[in-house]
């Protein structure tokens, strides 16, 4: 059986340091002359072009072509921001260990589920020498709404893998992870390493909160049999998993 791991990657994987915040600002001025655009703006979780709508919408502006531009001027401003910043770029405790760990792991099949664009994730990545750890992901330009990017990132494992029913575990940080795993048909693992306390994730409904991805020999047997305990109810037609549909709202690309 495979199983897909799906990540999230700001305050999963990483910390950028704020470098992504302020690259949108830099573009929101640049675009907008908006000064101060994400003030009041709550980021935590949301995907790139829901963030960019919320700043947009309010004033009229949020056609598909102006966040697709806002967009790409956020990804020139944050290589320079992720330069800049790059003395609080790193990674989280545990998980260049945990990423060499799942990948010896025969039926594990790594990829990502982030709200980032996949250009920005590709730049934040890098720069921690994670890029090459995933094969495979849905990103916040493949959909707005966050459980769509899951189901695009289980579309895209199941078929690389040539597994149809592989099932599907999303680690994040924060509720809405955890809330878009579960819409998706996905199990969710709380990772509690950086701005949400172990509580509020458990009570989102993680089916498993970890303080941080260290020591992924004592977890990672615990998920494994979380997800056959899942499976074998969904065999019996109890609960589990729900298909994977195609999402609606993907834009391609
Ligand atoms: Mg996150």
């Amino acid at each position: 059986m495979k199983l897909l791991l799906l990540f999230d990657i700001d305050g999963t994987l990483m910390l950028s340091g704020g470098a992504g915040l302020r690259a949108l600002e830099l573009a929101f001025a640049e675009q907008y002359d908006l000064r101060g655009a994400l003030r009041g703006v709550e980021c935590d979780g949301k995907t790139d072009p829901a963030i960019v709508r919320e700043v947009l919408g309010p004033r009229g502006l949020d056609t598909d072509a102006n966040i697709a531009r806002l967009l790409g001027s956020y990804v020139e401003h944050l290589r320079a921001t992720m330069a800049a910043g790059a003395a609080s770029v790193r990674a989280l405790p545990g998980v260049l260990d945990c990423l060499g760990y799942l990948a010896a792991r025969p039926e594990a099949s790594l990829g990502l589920a982030t709200g980032n664009v996949e250009p920005g994730a590709r730049l934040k990545l890098d720069a921690v020498g994670l890029l090459g750890s995933f094969a495979f992901g849905g990103y916040g330009s493949d959909a707005e709404p966050r459980a769509d990017l899951v189901r695009v990132a289980m579309l895209r494992g199941r078929a690389r893998e040539r597994a149809p029913a592989a099932p599907a575990v999303v680690l994040g940080d924060t509720p809405r992870d955890v809330l878009a795993a579960h819409a998706a048909g996905a199990l969710a693992v709380g990772v509690a390493a950086a701005s949400y306390p172990p509580e509020a994730l458990a009570a989102a409904g993680a089916e498993l909160v970890l303080p941080t991805l260290e020591r992924p020999e004592a977890w990672y047997p615990r998920l494994c049999a979380l997800v056959a305990e899942r499976q074998a109810l969904s065999a019996l037609g109890a609960e589990g998993p729900g298909p994977c549909r195609p999402p609606g709202s993907v834009r391609p690309g």
